[in-house]
């Protein structure tokens, strides 16, 4: 949805609600106690009252939007923004359009972000698989002053894909990366190894990996190992292109927009650029994340977001 389509659309809270509404009940409400469909809209308590058996039903109960006095508009703003923005959006960013306290933007964002976290906990990559580690700076926590920060370890896989294309007789092959997932480690063990790859590929898919100790994880009858032993540590990324190509978007994804990210947070910054690459070639980025913001389970987690 591009930006003046989104202004028209949801130009006053009546308009979010209704659509709020109707992705709940796309065919229209009925009361879940007596099965009416005839009801009071209660619009300024956020209420639908049953008219056979009075059962009232708080329609953003179970949603992102629970226990918020923020507007919709701001809320839509919001994840409109993180949703269809290319490179993502700071808190700073977002505390300045949508004319909130930092604080409010940040826990706005970090909801936001646990909705994208959920549902990109949901992809399994398969086909074939090119695996890495490697290392991201955080904001030093604690004790740490160093203006490095600390590096942590990140597993990173990416899903390739061929494509084929006939030019004139040749048929012409080229690679491409479909989707990756991301997992922030304690350290690069062959144990760590084993619960990322069984968290996030699909069995019998081929992983590529470097010659590193820790992938003698790979459990070896789920999948299919091939190793290349690296002479020249500069020599990876011809080895492993995508997911290098994965690496270096992710780290000015973070450098870029954020700065600098605390490893608490981390692997939630992480989880959003994943979702988003992984989503980019998908129409109705707003929609889609409107929809899972609206899904029970997955709006408790993002409702108990640290702030
Ligand atoms: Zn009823």
């Amino acid at each position: 949805m591009d930006f003046i389509t989104f202004q028209d659309r949801f130009s006053d809270e009546k308009k979010c609600e209704d659509y709020l509404i109707q992705l709940r009940w796309p065919d229209g409400f009925t009361c879940p106690r007596c099965g009416s469909d005839e009801f009071h809209d209660m619009r300024h308590r956020a209420v639908f009252q049953c008219k056979k058996c009075k059962k009232q039903v708080y329609w953003k109960v179970g949603t992102l939007f629970e226990n918020t006095k923020l507007p919709l508009r701001k809320w839509f703003w919001a994840i409109f923004l993180m949703a269809e923005s290319k490179h993502g959006i700071s808190r700073k960013e977002l505390e300045r359009k949508l004319d909130v306290h930092y604080t409010t933007a940040t826990r706005m964002a970090n909801r936001i972000q646990k909705v994208m976290g959920v549902k990109e906990s949901q992809q399994w990559l398969e086909a074939l698989i090119e695996l890495d580690e490697a290392d991201f700076h955080s904001k030093g926590s604690g004790t740490d002053t160093s203006s490095q920060g600390d590096r942590e370890p990140v597993f990173m896989a990416a899903e390739v894909r061929e494509r084929t294309r006939k030019v004139w007789e040749y048929i012409s092959r080229q690679t491409y990366m479909n989707c990756a997932s991301m997992e922030v480690i304690e350290q690069g063990s062959a144990v760590a190894l084993r619960e990322f790859v069984q968290d996030n590929v699909s069995e019998g898919t081929t992983i590529e990996t470097d010659g590193g100790r820790c992938y003698v994880g790979i459990p070896v009858g789920d999948y299919s190992h091939e190793q290349t032993v690296l002479r020249k540590p500069e020599k990876a990324s011809e080895v492993l292109p995508w997911v290098h190509v994965v690496i270096s978007n992710a780290k000015r994804f973070l450098n870029g927009t954020f700065h600098s990210v605390s490893f608490e947070r981390l692997q939630d910054y992480l989880n959003e650029f994943c979702y988003r690459l992984n989503r980019r070639s998908k129409s109705d980025q707003f929609e889609r994340l409107i929809k899972a913001a609206l899904d029970p389970d997955i709006a408790r987690v993002a409702r108990n977001a640290v702030s």
